[in-house]
């Protein structure tokens, strides 16, 4: 039955590596899901056959109670709260692998079977990551509901304390792995452990917990892949991995979109930097109405979309397919610039658009697209900020400087839809909403397409 297990193993790793392949394309995501899920369930069928577990009606229970827990909330949840929803997951992952470890940990020691320094090893960094990223999950998890205050809290010589307690943290686990009878040390080990995902959190602002997260995952991910090595599964290994490489390149891509270190985003407390950096001097712009937006819009020959994290709040995607129909019809040519960091988790522009069947190749990558704005008609920039913000080319001083932007400055005419002259992300001024080819379209995102489509076929045929 071993031999079967395995077997059975090989086949669900696969289907893991695929699952990761096809997600990264929109047009093979929904196959990647599939195929994640299959891999994850033939991962418990496996498990079962290769060790003989009599009691699988345990097995099955918690298989059935976490489905009926999460099929419900996948439909339930909006799409502005997927940020939070992954760090409740990696918060109940960590816990479970954590968990795991600790039991193992008692009943090794309980039954006086030898805990080898390598096993040691294993169940030190699988629960210190695990106890770590389920607290950490947490807060991040609250931050983003905004449970718990947004801003960064800091105080005098955060950083030394934080890395005194998981220096400490990280001694008690070198002590556990060199006598691992010592068993009351464990469970200052698990505090300590727990307290540094606490600390580790509280000074990054809340829009930096996509990143934290994306960082989150990947520690869940090593400390499974260390319970693969202490309970000897070589699927727990790989998925492991699998999910901790994973987790650290997405953390590594959305820095890198935002010219952002890691050192930044864990010890920079960015979101103070967005009260201080908020300008308040007072510059002239022109804006339109839903009438006159249209009118651009019907003169034009060609019209690149941006959205952003405005277009998520709105749920503005359906409305905007209304507008990319009747200007498609009008033989407008349309197409859409993602940015890399657009929004608030990495693919939520493509997410929200693929929701509203807006063909995947109408989505242009910012690389592609930015050589197109020059010849553009009409940049229409709907609930985008940041990511079309030039000042990120050219001002030193800003935040955001050296960060790749969508060039929607060099398109003929510019129209911004949002509902105020407020900041976004990053707290700061755009310098796009000054230019004498800008019109700013104040309102709601959803509310404002709207009026401009039905603006449109008022003109239809005219
Ligand atoms: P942004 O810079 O945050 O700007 C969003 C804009 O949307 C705001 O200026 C806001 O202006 C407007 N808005 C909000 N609600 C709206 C509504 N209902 N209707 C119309 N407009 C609305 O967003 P972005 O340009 O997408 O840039 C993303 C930012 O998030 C970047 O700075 C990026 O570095 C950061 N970030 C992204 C990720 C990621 O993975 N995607 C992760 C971490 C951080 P008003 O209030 O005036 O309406």
């Amino acid at each position: 039955m071993a031999h079967l297990g395995n077997y059975i193993y090989v086949v669900s790793a696969a289907l893991f590596i695929l699952s990761l392949k096809w997600m990264n394309s929109p047009a093979t995501a929904r196959r990647g899901v599939f195929a994640g899920e299959t891999g994850m369930l033939l991962a418990i069928v496996g498990t079962v056959v290769a060790h003989d577990i009599f009691n699988w009606q345990w097995i099955l229970a918690a298989f059935l109670i976490g489905t009926a827990i999460g099929v419900p909330i996948a439909y339930i949840m909006p799409m502005t709260a997927v940020p939070q929803r992954t760090a409740m997951s990696h918060a109940c992952g960590a816990l479970a692998a954590a968990l795991v470890g600790t039991a193992e940990f008692y009943r090794a020691n309980q039954l006086h079977e030898t805990l080898s320094p390598p096993v040691m090893v294993a169940l030190v960094l699988e629960t210190l990551l695990g106890f770590l990223t389920f607290t950490g999950s947490l807060m991040a998890m609250g931050k983003l509901q905004e449970i718990l205050p947004q801003r960064p809290i800091t105080y005098r010589n955060q950083n030394a304390v934080n890395f005194l307690l998981f220096a400490v943290a990280l001694g008690l686990g070198v002590r556990l792995i060199l006598v691992p009878s010592d068993t009351w040390i464990f469970p200052i080990f698990a505090g300590l452990s727990l307290i540094f995902g606490v600390l580790l959190i509280i000074p990054i602002g809340g829009a930096d917990m996509p990143t934290v997260i994306a960082l989150l995952n990947s520690y869940a991910g090593l400390s499974a892949c260390a319970m693969g090595f202490a309970l000897n599964n070589n699927l727990l290994i790989v998925a492991g991995a699998l999910d901790g490489s994973s987790g650290l390149i997405l953390s590594i891509i959305m820095c890198k979109a935002m010219n952002r270190s890691f050192t930044n985003v864990l010890f920079g407390a960015f979101g103070q930097i967005q009260t201080s950096a908020a300008q308040t001097q007072q510059r002239n712009y022109r804006s339109a109405s839903p009438e006159e937006a249209a009118s651009v819009l019907e003169a034009a020959a060609s019209v690149i979309i941006v959205p952003g994290y405005g277009l998520a709040v709105a749920q503005a995607q359906h409305k905007i397919r209304e507008l990319y129909d009747n200007l498609m019809r009008r033989g407008v040519d349309v197409k859409f610039a993602i940015h890399p960091v657009a929004g608030r988790m990495p693919g939520h522009m493509n997410v929200l658009l693929a929701e509203a069947d807006i063909p995947y190749d109408r989505l242009w990558e910012m690389d592609d697209i930015n050589g197109e704005f020059a010849q553009c008609d009409v940049a229409l920039v709907i609930g985008a900020n940041d990511v079309t913000n030039p000042g990120a080319r050219t001002d030193k001083s800003s935040p955001i400087f050296g960060m790749p932007i969508l060039d929607v400055d060099k398109a003929r005419t510019v129209m911004v839809i949002k509902r105020s002259m407020n900041p976004g992300f990053a707290g700061i001024d755009n310098d796009l909403y000054y230019l004498d080819k800008t019109l700013m379209l104040f309102g709601d995102a959803k509310a404002f397409v709207s009026e401009i489509v039905k603006e449109l076929p008022a003109k239809v045929g005219v």
